[in-house]
């Protein structure tokens, strides 16, 4: 059976096209023409019935959200509503990275419950089941990692992290690199500890080949983890994390030969003043696949204001290109995040991918700035609050201390927008 992209390459607008082309605003031709080129990916999964989303070259910038459960916060009920909670404040997909309890619970109700593209880390669940039977990580098989991701596949994941680009050659170097933080990766921890202790290849990167067919039978999307993102600041822009992008950059051209859809994760921490340049390294090498960012971070120190921090990282890298945000809540560094820390992430996130669709999109974003702009100086209350990223939130605010002026109570009697249209006349 053909995929997406085979699809697109004999010039058919699939359903999923059309879908994206809508919400976009832009023609669904545009849109199949960088599906086929592998420049827009539309996750999804034969057997998973959801409303397609589209990522990449000429559209809005996209957000993620991690939820799942953890060894010591083990509660699916709560991954669930963060899920709903997420998705109701506008992420556009979600990840189950789930961990603790039973590890099939929380991706099956989110694909059962919950209407967007849901991604997972097959990989965890390989390891953790064995760690849990005893099995040391050396003794995980091939086999164990293709069964996992098969079933992850069949169960109607809609892209699936596969850290092809750890590969033995890479992890000989960490082990001689003087990284303060040699890998923060959990996917990426498990192969290389696995290569190290084996001296053997990755099998998903020696494999690689197989991993397609699977990608194929399903017509998943593959996102190609970044093991050997920067942890720090000070790790930043390494040899490693350049070597891997390297070895990713070949496996996206094999991807794109055999018609799977795949985009590349990237960093991580990473100063200011080097995420645009990655951000190109990734366009060119990678030659304009889709590039998910996971912060960028700029900043070590913002620990319970990550959130800030990297909405800061994430605006630089999507106004530079990149296409897919992952949120980063209060709590990353600290705890498995509660509802409160998903909400403020996902906020920050879509302030980050709203600034930079500004600069993407030009007009086709902004006029909802305009739209802002105009209702302000009107004083539209109403209006504001509507088009606010949080409208509950704004208007609790703005209702707190009502001014009987008409006006905010910031200024009151004294607002600068009413006595200057007074003495303008407007
Ligand atoms: S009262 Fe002050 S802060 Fe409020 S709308 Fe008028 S000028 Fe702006």
């Amino acid at each position: 059976m053909g995929t997406l992209i085979d699809a697109t390459r004999r010039g058919i607008i699939t359903e999923e096209v059309k879908v994206v082309a809508e919400a976009e605003n832009i023609t669904a031709e545009r849109v199949r023409e960088r599906v086929a080129r592998g420049l827009i990916v539309i996750p999804r999964n034969i057997s998973h019935q959801i409303r397609p989303v589209g990522i990449g070259q000429g559209l809005t910038v996209k957000i993620n959200t991690n939820v799942g459960t953890s060894q010591d916060l083990c509660d699916p009920d709560l991954e669930l509503k963060k899920a709903k909670l997420a998705v109701k404040l506008g992420s556009d997909t979600l990840m189950d990275l789930s961990t603790g309890g039973e590890l099939d619970v929380v991706r099956s109700r989110i694909l059962k419950e919950v209407n967007v593209p849901l991604g997972t880390v097959p990989i965890y669940q390989t390891f953790i089941e064995a760690l849990r039977k005893n099995r040391s990580i050396p003794d995980v098989t091939e086999d164990d990692m293709f069964n996992t991701i098969e079933k992850h596949l069949k169960d109607g994941v809609d892209f699936i992290t596969v850290h092809c680009g750890v590969t033995l050659e890479a992890v000989r170097l960490l082990v001689k690199s003087r990284r303060i933080m040699p890998i923060v990766s959990r996917g990426g921890c498990f192969h290389s500890a696995w290569i190290m202790a084996r001296d053997e290849e990755n099998p998903l990167y020696k494999n690689f080949h197989y991993l397609l067919e699977l990608a194929r039978e399903y017509d998943v999307c593959l996102s190609l983890g970044d093991a050997l993102r920067p942890g720090c600041i000070a790790d930043s822009f390494d040899n490693l994390m350049n070597m891997e992008l390297l070895t990713i950059a070949r496996l996206v051209e094999e991807a794109r030969g055999k018609g799977v859809q795949c985009m590349v994760e990237g960093p991580g921490h990473m100063p200011l003043n080097q995420i645009a340049t990655n951000v190109k390294m990734e366009k060119y090498l990678c030659k304009g696949a889709p590039y998910y960012v996971l912060g960028p971070l700029p900043t070590d120190v913002a620990t319970s204001y990550d959130h800030i921090a990297a909405a800061v990282g994430g605006a630089v890298a999507a106004a530079a290109g990149a296409d897919f945000l992952c949120v980063v809540t209060p709590a990353e560094h600290l705890a498995l995040p509660m509802l409160e820390d998903i909400e403020e992430g996902v906020i920050a996130a879509k302030i980050a991918g709203h600034i930079a669709d500004i600069v993407r999109l030009g007009g086709r974003a902004s006029s909802m700035d305009l739209e802002m702009a105009k209702a302000r100086s009107r004083l539209d209350w109403k209006t504001q609050v509507r088009l606010s990223v949080n409208p509950e939130k704004a208007e609790s605010i703005h209702e707190f201390v009502k001014s009987p002026s008409g006006a905010c109570s910031m200024c009151g009697p004294y607002c600068a927008l009413k006595i200057i249209r007074r003495y303008m006349k407007r």
